[in-house]
């Protein structure tokens, strides 16, 4: 039997609709607006100013503090000027513009096709050059890769986890990097293990990937301690404890650090980061992004520049539908609405959804029924609906206590809802306010 998480979960469509269509380099764009905040973490502290010239994989900012990412340029040309911009989370943010001129790129980074497997240096080493190139989780949650590769004293590495799952549906990003790209990725599964010394590393791959598990295990085999694990399909199987759980048994408790199990957690894409800083001196300043939707003429997988609008990707598969209503930052069960298409594209971008008018209409909500579909679906074994109720009410201090920060925002609850409730809204919500609580609290003391 294949191996899942063993609470909650659900089977929303697969709708891959970009799968297997090959990894496209998107054109660079004429100005670029590369943001400061890209990372979980202090955003990062420019070092460079209007008018300076800048070469791809210049470094434009510095880590600001020990959670914190370096960032780098995607293209060549000139600094125009240091402001804000909106971002995917509709907030004004710090970010740098570059009006791009060629595509000169530092004579550092190796360009060359050739796959470099050894590697001669050391965990500190290898840890500082993934630091140096500014990787961070590429799955979305942008963690600085260093500083997971660096777990408190009291903690023991025994393995490392690759989570290669890909569960939003429509994304396929991941899974055409592992056809296109398994042999680096390897390389970086092993850069990782040497990273934290451990001799052990797991890739769970949902079933659903026959193409990538086939590749990706033959290639493993030529690796000692790599092991690929196919998975059932069942959302949300790339939560990081969720992953944990269906590969090692083991289960994060309520507020602990997921390295308590011994797992370190690295997305599949992150793994072919980590290949390029550390073997081929490339800082992060593109990735594999999916742009899709039911009505889009073409939907893609790109090789994106960061700073990229993301309205020219869409436009690069055939423009924004007619029927258009609602643009989603990610995939459909995570993804957050943009507020516009000017948005520049970022680390973490995954993905583009468009939903057509009739897929982004809700349903109107409904008083709860208590049919406990929601308890039932929740990977986290939480009681949605009446976290939803506490949320609706404002009692965020109740909401403390029913562990709503153990809420990782799948949205299965919301997915399972015969009475239309906005779940994932109100647990997004009270996760904000007691996370506001939690601060306030800890600044007093
Ligand atoms: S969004 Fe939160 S409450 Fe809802 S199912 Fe996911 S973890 Fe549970
Ligand atoms: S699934 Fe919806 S209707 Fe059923 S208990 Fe949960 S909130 Fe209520």
């Amino acid at each position: 039997m294949l191996k899942t998480f063993s609470i909650g979960g659900i089977h929303p469509q697969e709708n891959k609709l970009s799968a297997h269509q090959p990894i496209v380099a998107a054109e660079i764009p004429s100005k670029a607006v590369i943001l400061l905040g890209q990372h979980i973490g202090a955003p990062a502290k420019p070092i460079v100013a209007k008018g300076d010239v800048v070469k791809v994989g210049t470094k434009l900012a510095e880590a600001a503090g020990f959670v914190s990412a370096a960032i780098h340029s995607s293209v060549s040309g000139k600094v125009s000027k240091i402001d804000t911009i909106v971002d995917a989370s509709g907030y004004a943010k710090p970010a740098i513009f570059i009006d791009v001129e060629g595509d000169e790129w530092e004579e550092t980074i190796d360009r060359t096709p050739t796959l470099i497997k050894t590697c001669a240096l050391s965990s500190e080493e290898i840890i500082k050059k993934i630091a140096e190139a500014g990787v961070v989780g590429l799955g979305g949650a942008c963690f600085p890769t260093q500083v997971k590769l660096t777990p408190p004293p009291s903690f023991k590495a025994e393995c490392v986890i690759i989570n290669a799952v890909e569960c939003e549906p429509y994304l396929t990003s991941d899974h055409q990097l592992m056809l296109e790209h398994a042999e680096e990725i390897l390389v970086g599964v092993d850069l990782l293990m040497k990273a934290v010394k451990v001799n052990k590393a797991f890739i769970g791959i949902e079933a659903n990937k026959p193409d990538a598990i086939q590749l990706m295990t033959k290639i493993a085999s030529t690796y000692a301690g790599i092991e690929v694990v196919s998975l059932k399909v069942q959302y949300p199987q790339g939560g990081e404890k969720q992953l944990i759980d269906a590969i090692t048994k083991r289960q994060v408790a309520s507020g602990a650090l997921p390295i308590s199990t011994g797992a370190v957690v690295q997305n599949v894409g992150t793994a072919f980061a980590v290949y390029e800083a550390v073997q081929k001196n490339k800082p992060l300043f593109e990735r594999v992004i999916t742009v899709t939707g039911k009505s889009l003429a073409k939907p893609s997988n790109f090789l994106a520049r960061i700073g990229t609008p993301l309205g020219q990707l869409i436009e690069a598969c055939g423009g924004l539908p007619e029927d258009t209503g609602k643009v989603i930052g990610g995939g459909p069960m995570m993804g957050k609405a943009l507020v516009n298409t000017e948005v520049p594209m970022a680390k973490g971008s995954s993905g583009i959804l468009i939903m057509n008018s009739s897929e982004a209409k809700r349903a109107e909500a409904q008083n709860c029924i208590r049919c406990a579909k929601c308890v039932s679906a929740c990977p986290m074994g939480l009681e949605p609906y009446l976290l939803g109720a506490l949320s609706e009410k404002g009692d965020f201090e109740r909401m403390e206590t029913e562990k709503i920060m153990d809420c990782i925002e799948c949205g299965s609850c919301q997915f399972t809802c015969p009475a239309n409730r906005p779940l994932l809204d109100y647990c997004r919500l009270g996760k904000a306010k007691v996370g506001g609580l939690i601060r306030a609290r800890q600044a007093k003391n």
